[in-house]
């Protein structure tokens, strides 16, 4: 077994080690280094690092610490995506670096999710809202200290403590993973994406990571044969020797409602 280092207080581990497991890589905990330096959710530590280079730092340090080749990073975000302000979005985002060859892979998967602010406002009662998102812990921010990791019981009792019509209180998810059940999904599939792009070789120097990274298109369309923005092919590239292999779509031509010309 390969042991993959992973630094984390959020049991993060969980939703990652069942799908390394098959490949031979042994993820384990560490708690050496305390990722919310590097940023939190709740906003105490901005972050300053694009996902990118937060998980990369997050999984060298593991190693640094740890002393193991293998580290893994785990970084979340919320926000972005295809309608940002109407819809919801998690991305989650997996480093695995290897020390002694400097190698590492990034894996990813993103979605919508539902978790959200919540409203005391509205025709939904909050308790209603709150059933909507089972398991999901809460941040409570009023005239108080900010509370963490409220289950939807506790909310509704401190908010009947301190006054439910109060307009100052903000009911917000506890984004941390091991209170959203939504990301532990999401971490889930990025561990899924990891585990392909580890299973996919180069054939000409055995390197991770041979997945598709370009896409040609320029299919043409069915009715007027004018190329269309529909891929062609797509090449896998290795990062390690520069190999290129062109894989071509099976199918002859592009639907028109592709085509710039048939359908503009
Ligand atoms: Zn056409
Ligand atoms: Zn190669």
């Amino acid at each position: 077994m390969r042991r993959v280092a992973l630094i984390t207080k959020h049991e993060k581990a969980r939703w990652i080690a069942p799908y390394l497991a098959p490949l031979g890589y042994e993820v384990y905990e560490s708690s050496l280094f305390d990722t919310d330096i590097l940023g939190t959710f709740s906003g105490e530590v901005e972050r300053t690092l694009s996902p990118m280079d937060a998980a990369l730092t997050k999984a060298k340090k593991a190693c640094e610490l740890t002393g193991a080749d293998w580290g893994l990073g785990s970084e979340g975000s919320f926000g972005g995506g295809p309608a940002p302000g109407m819809i919801n979005w998690n991305d989650e985002l997996l480093c695995l670096y290897q020390a002694s060859t400097d190698i590492a892979i990034y894996a990813h998967a993103a979605g919508a999710t539902s978790v959200q602010e919540l409203t005391l406002d509205g025709r939904v009662p909050l308790k209603q809202k709150l059933l909507g998102l089972p398991n999901q812990l809460w941040i409570l921010r009023s005239e108080q200290p900010i509370e963490k990791g409220l289950s939807a019981k506790q909310l509704l009792d401190r908010l009947e403590q301190i006054g439910s019509s109060s307009q100052k209180v903000k009911i917000e998810p506890d984004l941390r993973a091991m209170h959203c059940p939504e990301r532990q999904k999401m971490i889930a599939k990025a561990a899924e994406d990891l585990v392909r792009r580890l299973s996919e070789t180069c054939p000409q120097c055995q390197a991770f990571n041979f997945v598709v990274k370009e896409k040609q298109s320029g299919l043409p369309c069915t009715l007027c044969t004018l190329p269309t923005e529909q891929a062609k092919s797509w090449t896998h590239i290795c990062d390690a020797c520069g190999y290129r292999n062109d894989e071509i779509v099976p199918q002859k031509g592009a639907d028109p409602t592709y085509c710039q010309f048939c359908n503009p």
